[in-house]
């Protein structure tokens, strides 16, 4: 099965009819070694710390497969860029089962990087440290913020050295490799049942359908064409939740392509992501993208409808009844975004709604502002949020030198925008906030609670890949530690909050695979 340069039989890539996953085991690495342990998030499933290399690293890394696994690889195709790519499938990452937690539930351990399988097509199966820690850092980063997310338990060296093509000098290199092991309840995605309709494989899709409803959407009770339409609902809330704290925190998915579309309203598949830093809605991460930008920060709350819409197209035959009814959905979508972005964006700014066109506008003209003027998304806020006390405390009601300060935090002088658009904003907010009657102290403690100091800005992913490359991974854990209370002040850290220096902007940003 593991003669070195050969593919097992059963892993050659091919179609997969008929079935929603393959049986297949991790091929193993040449000398495992532990990174990377997520603590808490271990804790919580039971989980105690492992030594650097031993059986439970083996485990990790898919050298040691024990009787009670039964690794696979999920079948699911996917619209990529808006065409439908027809079968994909986990083409690298490889489940080993289910877990119980400390409180009962169940999480799926998934190895992303664990070798080739039916779904490998023309690829290897693996990662390279750069994405994977990436994904590691990221989607712990993501929960510790708030956002609903899968999340990352452990990341592992291989010790065996992966060649990929780095977009920005086309030259293919060896780069160490790496396995995540991620985990969330499942990794069904909406691709798993667009594979099943596009071929007409409609009992397994009511299968798959029945089997999500019941395992993960008991509330809805037992599977049936009117329960499908309210599943579907439910999907359409959580997407469009977890799409506004994405807008809310400035995180940019950069793939969102309906097979990395969860099930379950989760953010997965952390590839070409990256975090606004100079506010520009047209901004994408994905260098493969930077034609149509079609997955750019302003963009992700349609794609989502659009994905949603596939979602339903896809749903069509389990819906006896008649099919608009799903158009429900997209409804809930569409009402659940624009309610929860607003009630978010009100919330950043200290106010509690009060006049909802006018605070519309507010918060229309703050969008606008932000993007004329670029300045950084998350200093902004946070800054916002000392700028509001100032504003309400009884001593300091200046509003010019408040702004001022606001300005040189904030913005990127590089980049010679001007600060007229954000200046007249700011005193319209000024007059706003003091229509509320909550004191100073209170508004600023409800502001820094949602405009995090600390989040997992590009560069700083970039420090920390660097230094884990020659061995260090002192940068990554002390990261790590940071991202974990992002709301907290940790003056001692305020070197990870700071703007992007003049070197990260010029350099591209990380690669894909
Ligand atoms: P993504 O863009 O990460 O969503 O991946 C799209 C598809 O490509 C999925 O089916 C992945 O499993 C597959 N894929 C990505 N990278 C690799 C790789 N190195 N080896 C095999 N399959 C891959
Ligand atoms: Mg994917
Ligand atoms: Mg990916």
């Amino acid at each position: 099965d593991e003669l070195r340069g050969e593919v097992a039989p059963n892993k050659l890539p091919r179609q997969v009819p008929g079935y929603h996953y393959s049986r297949i085991d991790p091929t193993p690495v040449r000398d495992p070694h532990l990174l990377a342990w997520a603590d808490d998030l271990a804790a919580y499933l039971g989980l105690s710390c492992p030594s650097e290399r031993g059986p439970a690293v083996d485990a990790l890394a898919g050298n040691l497969v024990t009787d009670s696994m039964k690794p696979f690889a999920a079948r699911y195709g996917g619209h990529q860029f808006g065409n439908w790519a027809g079968q994909l499938g986990d083409g690298r990452a490889i489940s080993l089962g289910e877990v119980k937690a400390t409180d009962g539930s169940n999480w799926e351990i998934q190895l992303k990087g664990a070798g080739p399988t039916p779904y490998s097509r023309r690829a290897d199966g693996r990662a390279v440290l750069r994405s994977s820690l990436r994904e590691f850092l990221c989607s712990e980063a993501m929960h510790y913020l708030g956002v609903p997310t899968t999340r990352a338990l452990s990341l592992v060296a291989t010790g065996d050295e992966v060649v990929r093509d780095m977009f920005y000098d086309g030259n293919a290199r060896p780069e160490p490799g790496a396995i995540v092991a991620r985990v969330a309840p499942t990794f069904v995605r909406f691709g798993s049942f667009q594979i099943l309709t596009s071929l007409g494989e409609i009992d397994n899709l009511r299968t798959l359908a029945d089997y999500i409803i019941r395992q993960y959407y008991p509330e809805l009770g037992a599977p049936s064409p009117e329960v499908y339409l309210r599943w579907f609902e439910e999907v359409s809330r959580r997407t469009a939740v977890m799409v506004a704290h994405w807008m809310s925190v400035g995180f940019v998915h950069g793939v969102m392509n309906t097979d990395n579309m969860s099930i379950l309203g989760l953010t997965i598949d952390y590839g070409p992501y990256g975090w606004l830093e100079p506010y520009d809605p047209d901004w994408t991460p994905n260098t493969t993208d930077f034609g149509s930008r079609r997955y750019a920060f302003g963009q992700q709350t349609n794609v989502a409808l659009w994905n949603l819409f596939q979602l339903a197209r896809t749903l069509t035959p389990l819906v006896t009844t008649d099919v608009q009814e799903l158009n429900k959905g997209l409804d809930v979508y569409r009402t659940t975004l624009a309610e929860t972005q607003q009630y978010m964006m009100l919330r950043k700014l200290g106010l509690t709604a009060q006049n909802g066109d006018e605070d519309r506008a507010l918060l229309d003209s703050l969008t606008d502002a932000l993007a004329e003027t670029q300045v950084d998304m998350t200093i902004f806020f946070r800054q916002l949020s000392h700028a509001a006390y100032r504003l309400l405390s009884a001593t300091d009601h200046a509003i010019q030198p408040l702004f001022d300060e606001l300005w040189s935090a904030a913005s990127y002088p590089e980049l010679g925008t001007e600060q007229e658009a954000l200046q007249h904003w700011f005193g319209r907010y000024a007059a706003r906030l003091r229509q509320e009657t909550v004191g100073a102290e209170a508004v600023r403690d409800d502001m820094l609670g949602v405009n995090p100091k600390y989040v997992l800005r590009n560069y700083l992913a970039q420090q920390a890949i660097e230094a884990a490359e020659t061995g260090d991974v002192s940068v990554l854990n002390r990261l790590m530690d940071v991202l974990k209370t992002p709301y907290a002040e940790q003056p001692e850290h305020d070197d990870l909050a700071a703007k992007r220096p003049a070197w990260a902007s010029t350099k591209p940003g990380c690669a894909t695979l």
